[in-house]
């Protein structure tokens, strides 16, 4: 099976990287932002008028972004390089490769944080079959060793939950291949 990818460039990350690890991430499809929040990402700088905005259009914005976002119809958009960093796990920026599994239709903030608190599945089928095939050309490419994906959230176990239980880790890594 080929996967699509489509490109769409951010400039942010670092410009060089040696990745180690690959970082498995969840965000809404699409991000609704209301007027308190616009009043806060201005206070950070932050231009995000009240709206609906697409995982990468929301990322750009605030200065933020991942290798790959994974749409719900399983194809993908590349925002940068793998040999690049790119801003998506405090800490582990410049080691790793960022991969943002996009939940089908508008989300806030809150409603969000419930769906990766919850058992709720919501992955699709074509998600969990093209996500392994990208994902085993990452292993191929940068020989990455059996051990070497994580979930943002046992990186970051305080402050992150993505990409929740509705994710299923073993389902997914079992379709990894080692050498
Ligand atoms: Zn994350």
């Amino acid at each position: 099976m080929e996967i699509q990818v489509t490109e769409r460039p951010s400039n942010h990350g670092a410009k060089s990287q040696n990745p180690k690890k690959v970082i498995i991430h969840a965000m809404g499809e699409y991000i609704l932002i209301d007027k308190s929040q616009e009043k806060s990402f201005k206070t950070l700088g932050k231009d995000l008028p009240a709206g609906t905005y697409h995982a990468s259009e929301f990322l750009e914005r605030i200065g933020l972004s991942a290798h790959y976002l994974q749409e719900p119809n399983g194809s993908f958009i590349k925002t940068r390089l793998t040999i690049q960093g790119a801003f998506h796990a405090k800490g582990f920026n410049s080691d790793s490769i960022g991969i943002e599994v996009l939940v089908k239709g508008v989300w806030s903030y809150i409603n969000f944080e419930q769906l990766m608190k919850s058992d709720k599945d919501w992955v699709t089928d074509l998600q969990y079959k093209t996500l392994p095939i990208l994902c085993n050309g990452i292993i191929d490419y940068f020989s990455m060793k059996e051990g070497s994906f994580y979930r943002h959230s046992d990186l970051s176990p305080e402050r992150k939950f993505d990409p929740g239980h509705g994710f299923h880790w073993e389902k997914f890594k079992g379709q990894l291949v080692w050498k």
